[in-house]
């Protein structure tokens, strides 16, 4: 799954690719897109230059020309390819973006669980984000603020968008291993020292992925996820699975015990 760093850098390549180019059409090929934009909203894409690109937690936005926003989220699977108008369509091809130069940009996508949506100049709804964890200026005294008036265990509060938008299933897992904090936790526990440890854990994570595709994962070296019953990096006690709120957490029951 895309998590904030990658998203990032799709977004970047997308920017570089589409900003300034004028659209031709829009094309949905699945259904599940389909019912998102109208035929004649889709249409009516078509004339509108792209004048940005921005990352919001894991959603992108392409701002058109016109104040309209499509707003695309990868979810499981997508991704975008780049090529020209004239190509064949892969078989995951959800969706393409034609440009009036023939370059094009295809929403790929294995699963169909990605969006894409149009929204008219100032209607973008609340998208419902804490601070981003990728931002400089995101304290972790603003972090222990919020973790306070949660009961709930530490893992899944750090999946919730609106304590800190951005963080997915792998970096959730690899900050706590790496701030030594049992993901069972209940937040409204943690201490003052362990939430600042948190944070940096976080901006660390971050900063070490490399923003490649997700799918190239080989060159992502992750200290803790994925690795169930493989010694932990620390102190070689086999890495420990379990589920947690219907998704997995990975951890070390001796680095991570307290
Ligand atoms: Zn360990």
């Amino acid at each position: 799954m895309p998590e904030l760093p990658e998203v990032e850098a799709a977004v970047r390549r997308f920017r570089r690719k589409a900003v300034g180019r004028t659209i031709a059409k829009v094309t949905l090929l699945h259904p599940s897109l389909q019912r998102r934009i109208t035929p004649a909203r889709l249409r009516a894409i078509a004339g509108a230059t792209i004048a940005a690109v921005e990352r919001r937690g894991k959603h992108q936005l392409i701002h058109l020309d016109d104040g309209r926003i499509l707003l695309a989220h990868f979810r499981m699977n997508g991704d975008w390819e780049y090529g020209n108008a004239g190509d064949d369509l892969q078989r995951f091809a959800r969706a393409t973006i034609d440009f009036t130069d023939d370059s094009r940009i295809t929403f790929v996508d294995s699963r169909a669980l990605g969006t894409i949506e149009l929204h008219a100049a100032g209607t973008l709804p609340d998208l419902g984000l804490g601070p981003d964890a990728a931002s400089a200026s995101w304290t972790a005294r603003q972090l222990g603020t919020s973790l306070a008036a949660r009961k709930g265990p530490i893992k899944p509060a750090l999946l919730d968008q609106k304590l800190v938008a951005g963080l997915g299933n792998i970096y959730a897992s690899e900050a706590l291993w790496r701030a030594k904090i049992n993901p069972r936790t209940p937040c409204n526990t943690l201490t003052a020292k362990q939430v600042s440890d948190l944070r940096k854990a976080i901006a660390a994570v971050l900063k070490r992925a490399k923003g490649t595709r997700y799918t190239d994962d080989s060159t992502v070296h992750l200290d803790v996820y994925d690795r169930e019953g493989v010694p932990c990096r620390r102190c070689k006690t086999p890495v420990v699975r379990f589920a947690q709120a219907g998704r997995s957490t990975y951890w070390c029951p001796v680095c991570q015990r307290n």
